[in-house]
């Protein structure tokens, strides 16, 4: 791997995090926010309207609120990827449910691994996350240094 084929972006050790829950695990996530309140507190936390609602409600964490999901939530939290302003995420989907928004959630996913964010998928990564030594530390994700590959592309149509 060449080192400049990927630019490094540090995740600083306040960490930005977006929690996301679809309705079946919203009670899971709130659950999990109240065991891990004193790491939490320590972070910048943002999610989806009614994710960021209850957990404001039943925690005593500020949470900014975007959109509801179904409103678009999940594409402005992927917007905020790529604008470098969110730099982790816990997102409880349900795999056993179809959505009016899944084309946004698969979205963001792919934006997700795209920019080298840490996302948990459900509670037992979330937990492994939560946990890791990087939740008190920087650490540097890497993301493929797409200007090469543009530059490509622009000498390829200028033959
Ligand atoms: P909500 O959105 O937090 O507004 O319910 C979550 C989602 O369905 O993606």
């Amino acid at each position: 791997m060449l080192m400049d084929d990927y630019i490094g972006f540090t995740i600083k050790k306040q960490k930005r995090i977006a929690l996301i829950a679809h309705d079946s695990k919203k009670h899971e996530m709130i659950e999990w926010v109240k065991t891990h309140q004193d790491i939490l507190k320590n972070h910048f936390l943002s999610g989806t309207g009614t994710t960021a609602r209850l957990i404001s409600e039943y925690t005593e964490l500020p949470v900014k609120a975007y959109n509801s999901g179904p409103l678009g939530g999940d594409q402005q939290i992927g917007s905020r990827i790529v604008e470098g302003n969110i730099d982790f995420i816990i997102f409880f989907w349900d795999p056993l449910e179809s959505h009016p928004h899944d084309p946004d959630v698969k979205a963001l996913l792919r934006i997700a691994a795209v920019y080298d964010i840490p996302i948990a998928n459900n509670r037992a990564t979330a937990d492994f996350l939560i946990t890791s030594q990087y939740m008190s530390e920087e650490y540097e994700r890497k993301v493929l240094n797409y200007n090469k590959v543009i530059n490509r592309r622009i000498g390829e149509m200028k033959k």
